[in-house]
């Protein structure tokens, strides 16, 4: 971050103060990182198959900090779960079993 979110000023790096408004932005930097470890462990549980954990993760992220990759990755496991709805729907009016997609 080397611009403050909430004026545009110029941070200093070290103390993360803005010379601009003089907002301390230390939380932001915090916030961040956080959002980097979380959407670390929503992409394990993604390629572990745990889509509903990694759709949680993803909503903690996101509230941490708004991210592009992270939103594609929520639109990713909602069409899924979207796709997955209709198979089951399609299995039921075609009275075979679906045990395959019970989550
Ligand atoms: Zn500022």
């Amino acid at each position: 971050m080397e611009r403050c979110p909430i004026c545009r000023g110029r941070l200093d790096k070290v103390t993360l103060l803005c010379g601009r408004c003089g907002a301390n932005l230390e939380w932001a930097e915090l916030a961040q990182s956080n959002a980097k470890i979380v959407t670390k462990q929503a992409v394990a549980s993604l390629l572990q198959g745990h889509l509903v954990q990694a759709e949680h993760l993803l909503v903690q992220a996101q509230s941490l900090e708004d991210s592009p990759f992270v939103r594609q990755l929520l639109g990713f496991i909602r069409s899924e779960n979207r796709l997955q709805d209709r198979c089951i729907t399609f299995f039921n009016n075609t009275g075979t079993e679906h045990s395959l997609f019970s989550r």
